[in-house]
């Protein structure tokens, strides 16, 4: 236990740091400025990590957090600090990873793009149902309070098997309030079962919300067994409270984890997908795909990434992890051919799907793993890469895809990255033969201490 410490610094990740008698802490929920005193549960040599368990003094950076649920859900956490300064964090962070990590030559990083939209900016949300509801520390205390209470809303972070009820989330404009609501009290007024997430068992599951900025919603709920009659009932009740609804799906689900991914969503009402738009392009976006969950940071984001390809109309462009196919199908009227890759299946036939709605017919896309798809004989087939345009996940890109695109020599790479950190190692491999031309953060999640970065690489002249 150390007690009132003097939080000095952000660290990264949504940690801030002090330094106590030589060894540096890193702390959750504090942010500088705060005075506080911390339990370590991980103490080395030269570090700890640790929580608050009192605070006895709150920094001056700090703001009222707009949400009541700030604290209890994992959602926002940095809703107690101001957008201006939030966004100098995560500047930082991508300045200092891609120093300490990368260490190559680097140009000044631009001032990161911050959203118009720090709330109601996510077209995706996904809430929880349970008989078990997340209680705060002093309601533990209260013997008056049971945990045994059906409710709706996120998992409080870390703990698996009770979910925070939310009555207001910020995060996605209405009626996503309303749709929780609505489902949860008819569930609760009708006696139905809420998810037992230990136990496994339990009628209502989870319900996803997609919003569009065209205006057009869909709504899939997620159960944890077929009971016909139950399941009309509900549904029929959503689909009459909110006549806007574009689609309407049920998916049952019996296994243990939450995922999608091998399910069959049922359509019950409208068409079974939704369209988003980015500039003039529509994208069809089904219950199981992936879309950028900031719309209008999203298309901020892909108009850097067509920006730093510096396209002129002829180029080969390769779009690598291409998920749907977005980012290749927004750049391609600027370009004279796509070819994309991607390992999910059914991303890969959205993005087969969103080139014909349009009209795009000079774009392709490659299902399998990118290290196993690009090959020589890959390349020789679809011609050597002018720009590569990369998006992997949080882990990077595998170290054999960055050799690979070592020996291919486009001379341009745009790097899209959600994680500046692994960005910043796989730019100190592709140091043997790029420059870090220029590089362009964009903040995708307010509130949040995600980034995306997206770095602009060209091949040394020799
Ligand atoms: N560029 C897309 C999606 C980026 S998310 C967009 O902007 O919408 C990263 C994508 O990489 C995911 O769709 C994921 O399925 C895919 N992916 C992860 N590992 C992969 C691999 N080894 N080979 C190909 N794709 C992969």
């Amino acid at each position: 236990m150390l007690e009132k410490v003097l939080v000095e610094d952000y660290a990264a990740e949504g940690r801030s740091l002090a330094r106590v008698d030589g060894k540096v802490i890193f702390i959750e929920k504090a942010v500088p400025g705060d005075i506080v005193d911390v339990r370590l549960f991980k103490s080395k040599k030269d570090w700890g990590e640790g929580y608050v368990t009192r605070y006895h003094e709150l920094s001056k950076n700090r703001i009222q957090p707009f949400c009541s649920h700030f604290g209890v859900c994992g959602g926002c956490r940095w809703q107690m600090l101001p957008y201006e300064q939030q966004l100098s964090y995560k500047q930082r962070e991508v300045e200092q990873n891609l120093k300490r990590i990368g260490q190559v030559q680097l140009p000044a990083v631009m001032p990161i793009i911050g959203g118009a939209d720090t709330r109601y900016y996510r077209n995706k949300l996904e809430y929880t149902f349970s008989n078990k509801r997340y209680l705060t520390d002093e309601e533990v205390k209260d013997s008056n309070i049971s945990q045994y209470q059906n409710v709706a809303g996120f998992h409080a972070p870390g703990v698996f098997d009770k979910v925070v009820s939310v009555d207001e989330c910020f995060l996605q404009a209405s009626p996503t309030n309303e749709l929780r609501t609505a489902a949860r009290d008819f569930a609760i007024a009708n006696g139905y079962s809420f998810y037992d997430n230990k136990l496994h068992t339990g009628f209502m599951r989870t319900m996803q919300v997609r919003l569009c900025t065209t205006g057009e919603i869909m709504v899939n709920i997620v159960l944890g067994h077929e009971d016909e009659e139950k399941r009309i009932a509900l549904l029929e009740h959503m689909k009459h409270s909110f006549p806007q609804l574009t689609t309407l799906l049920y998916t049952i689900n019996t296994k243990w984890n939450d995922s999608l991914y091998d399910l069959e969503p049922q359509v019950y009402h409208g068409k079974g997908y939704v369209t988003e738009k980015l500039e003039d392009l529509s994208f069809k976006i089904g219950p199981k795909s992936f879309f950028q969950t900031n719309t209008k940071q999203g298309e901020r984001l892909y108009q850097i990434t067509r920006e730093f390809a510096e396209l002129s109309g002829k180029e080969t462009v390769y779009d690598l992890y291409c998920g749907t196919g977005s980012i290749g199908i927004f750049v391609s009227k600027q370009a004279g051919k796509i070819i994309g890759v991607e390992t999910i299946a059914e991303a890969v036939e959205d993005a087969k799907e969103n080139a014909k709605l349009n009209g795009i017919t000079h774009a392709e896309f490659f299902a399998g793993d990118v290290i196993k798809v690009c090959d020589d004989a890959f390349f020789a087939k679809h011609g050597r890469p002018d720009v590569v345009i990369t998006d992997p996940p949080r882990a990077g890109m595998h170290e054999k895809l960055v050799e690979k695109l070592l020996e291919m020599e486009a001379p341009l790479i745009v790097y899209v990255s959600c994680n500046p950190a692994t960005q910043a190692r796989d730019l100190k491999l592709l140091d043997a033969k790029y420059t870090v031309e220029k590089l362009q953060p964009v903040d995708m999640f307010p509130h949040t201490h995600h980034i995306e970065n997206v770095a602009q690489l060209k091949l040394r002249k020799n």
